[in-house]
């Protein structure tokens, strides 16, 4: 496990004071590790959760050649591009029912769609292109080609081949597709545990009287949300007022319970409030200024907890189970051995939580204790320490944590590209700092997508991200935008 002062070492040009939008992401994908341990779930469960192993298919889909239109199965042979095809009906093949008849050439079979094609009919003419005449079937010329209208046998998906990669988030599109190989459950990594927290004496709860000077706490709603989406296991530790007891309980305890830890507030230059230093004193934490808009402080590294006896593991099984099922491809899950790195270094700890650590350490499955990175033996969560703006949690999240917590889940999912749109408006952007401006995306009189800003683009503007459907993202370098340039489009769709 890497320190941040090893992981900074390793990045050119890291300025804690001025870093990159790009050197946030490369900086946290280097610090953060993906959960290895694994559980089995059945299909409806695994919506939306990350496959734990590579999924190879047990049979074929579709099993048999089959049709693919209602219509006439025949020998597509017989086919001449100069004159039509008559022949004669001798059966009729439905879906789901076995034909066992013969069909000679000078024949055909009445088909209907899904029905199995019989060996030796590669061909089928929808019944709406036909002249019937008593048993006889004619085909107009020029209409076909060998082996239209046919589904082949494994053209989705072929038996003993790869279906699934691990890393891959189920879908409902992955999901039906493992229903159609007839998998009833599959391997997942568990779920990530992610506790967040909003700082600010002049943060209210809901529910508390409106008093001089303070705000409702939008934060814990927007970040419930956004880890909600990612299907994370959330933690809620409301509201924690500026006193440094508090504050390290919040801290120690959503460290004890959670994989990574979110806040809200307080990270600022020339914050008078304890959260940085409890920050400070319980974890290996950077404080940066990131040269973008909204955003710009952020706190980013590991916080230490104090191990208790009741670290819960939930439905969380070791690994090992799972080895015996012909679909999943074979060899050890990752959690059946701790990968290097991902177990504290015992000189990187507090003293009490040392002494925890080798308490744990003495008891408890190691299986369990070697497949889970927030286990016995390392104490401790990954912090995110966001602004306190509401819009700039929003974005910071999108932009950074959303990745890192992506790749903690054990997902290999790319995130989704950037889309190009033509800027409705001349947008003013100074260049050196990459901003995050809500926009909306519509289809231009032209057909091609156009982008417009909400207006108002102040952090505290939390409409804005209501009213648009997506981030423009205008790059660190990137000067202002004239109307009718190409913007990049991060589209919310899914994510808020
Ligand atoms: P800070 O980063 O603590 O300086 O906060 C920046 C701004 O965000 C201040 O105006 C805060 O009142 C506001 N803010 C901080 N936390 C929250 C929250 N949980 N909900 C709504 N606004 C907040
Ligand atoms: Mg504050």
């Amino acid at each position: 496990m890497k320190t941040i002062e090893q992981i900074a070492a390793e990045l050119q040009g890291y300025d804690p004071q001025a870093l990159r939008a790009a050197d946030v992401n490369e900086f946290l994908a280097r610090l953060v590790a993906p959960v290895t341990a694994t559980e089995t779930v059945g299909l409806f469960e695994a919506l939306d959760r990350v496959l734990a192993r590579d999924v190879i298919s047990p049979i074929s889909v579709p099993p048999h050649d089959n049709s693919a239109m209602d219509g006439f199965a025949f020998d597509g042979a017989q086919l001449r591009p100069d004159a039509p095809l008559s022949l004669k009906v001798v059966g009729t093949a439905f879906a789901g029912k076995a034909w066992r008849g013969t069909v000679a050439a000078g024949e055909c079979l009445k088909i209907m769609t899904g029905a199995v094609l019989p060996p030796g009919l590669d061909t089928v003419v929808p019944q709406e292109f036909t002249t019937v005449s008593g048993e006889t079937v004619t085909i107009p010329p020029k209409l076909l080609q060998p082996g239209d209208n046919r589904r082949k046998l494994g053209e989705d998906l072929l038996a003993g081949r790869p279906a699934l990669q691990q890393g891959t988030r189920l879908s409902p599109a992955a999901c039906g597709l493992l229903a159609s190989l007839g998998i009833a459950a599959v391997p997942v990594f568990r779920r990530l545990k992610v506790a967040y927290f909003s700082t600010g004496d002049e943060i209210l709860s809901l529910g508390e009287p409106p008093r001089e000077g303070a705000v409702y706490d939008s934060n814990r709603y927007t970040v419930f949300g956004l880890l909600k989406r990612l299907g994370c296991e959330v933690i809620d530790l409301g509201v924690v007022r500026d006193e440094p007891a508090l504050l390290e309980a919040a801290f120690t305890t959503a460290a004890q319970q959670a994989d990574a830890v979110i806040t809200s507030g307080g990270v600022s230059v020339g914050e008078a409030d304890h959260t940085k230093t409890m920050m400070k004193q319980l974890g290996d934490v950077a404080f940066w200024r990131i040269a973008m808009r909204p955003g710009r402080p952020m706190a980013v590294g590991r916080i230490s907890g104090i191990k208790t006896a009741s670290t819960h593991r939930g439905k969380v099984e070791a690994s090992s189970r799972f080895n015996s099922d012909k679909c999943f491809a074979d060899g050890p899950l990752q959690g059946e051995t701790a990968p290097p790195g991902l177990r504290a270094a015992a000189h990187d700890l507090p003293a009490q939580v040392e002494t925890a650590r080798r308490g744990a350490d003495s008891g408890g499955s190691a299986a369990c204790k070697a497949s889970e990175p927030h286990d016995a033996g390392s104490v401790g969560a990954i912090l995110f320490g966001l602004p306190g703006n509401p819009v700039a949690v929003m974005v910071t999240f999108l932009a950074f944590v959303r990745p890192a917590l992506l790749q903690m889940m054990g997902c290999t999912t790319a995130s989704p590209p950037l889309l190009k749109a033509r800027s409705a408006e001349a947008i003013r952007k100074k260049p050196g700092r990459t901003e995050y401006q809500r926009g909306t995306v519509s289809t231009g009189p032209d057909g091609t997508l156009q982008v417009r800003t909400t207006g108002n683009q102040g952090s505290g503007v939390l409409s804005s991200m209501v009213q648009g459907n997506g981030l423009i993202v205008l790059h660190h370098a990137q000067g202002n935008v004239a109307v009718g340039d190409e913007v990049d489009v991060m589209m919310f769709d899914g994510m808020i």
